[in-house]
């Protein structure tokens, strides 16, 4: 399972390497997240759980 990985980077939020197949980019800090797990789209942008607002459901 854990074989070869497209590398893009370490995740801003939880610090493990990102596969290309689970990246997102944050538009906020530009950093690489795993799509689903430490972010997802706010706003129509990509954003990691870092900049996510906490208190804003809409
Ligand atoms: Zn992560
Ligand atoms: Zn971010």
């Amino acid at each position: 399972m854990y074989g070869e990985i497209e590398y893009c980077g370490d995740c801003v939020v939880c610090d493990e390497p990102v596969d290309l197949s689970e990246m997102g980019a944050c538009k906020s800090c530009g950093s690489a997240f795993h799509w689903g797990q430490c972010g997802e789209w706010h706003s129509n942008e990509h954003t990691c759980s870092n900049c996510m607002p906490e208190d804003e459901e809409e």
